[in-house]
């Protein structure tokens, strides 16, 4: 994730008063953070029944938005991507120990209740399927 130090007006024009209030607060959050951090603060009118979410950042649309999905599905309890990945990299792991047969069995029922074309997991799967 790279850190843009340069506030560009365009980043976060949204129309007069509020951009400007953008543009500190952006300045205030940055200059509070040591040089290599990341920020995205959102600001909305407590108020507000239809949202008036304004955002800025100093990381790219993408990263942020990665960032976020993250945030929301840790708040939520749900497990992460990378939690996922962790997952797999210690299986990965742990199946270099048992001997091929053994290893043989445990990808199978790694496997079972999953379509091995598509990863669903409809049962049975119909999406190799031309009709
Ligand atoms: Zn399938």
């Amino acid at each position: 994730m790279s850190a843009n130090r340069s506030f560009t007006r365009k980043q976060f024009t949204n129309g007069g008063g509020p951009s400007n209030m953008m543009q500190r607060a952006a300045k205030a959050v940055t200059d509070a953070l040591p040089k290599d951090h990341g920020f995205a603060l959102m600001v909305f009118p407590l108020d507000s029944r239809d949202g008036g979410l304004r955002y800025v950042a100093n990381a790219s649309r993408e990263s942020v938005l990665k960032l976020l999905k993250e945030f929301v599905e840790k708040q939520q309890g749900s497990p992460t991507v990378s939690d996922a990945d962790k997952v797999v990299e210690s299986a990965k792991s742990l199946l270099k120990d048992v001997t091929p047969e053994k290893r043989m069995d445990l990808l199978s029922e790694m496997f079972s209740g999953y379509c091995q074309a598509c990863g669903g997991t409809d049962s049975p799967c119909h999406c190799m399927n031309d009709d």
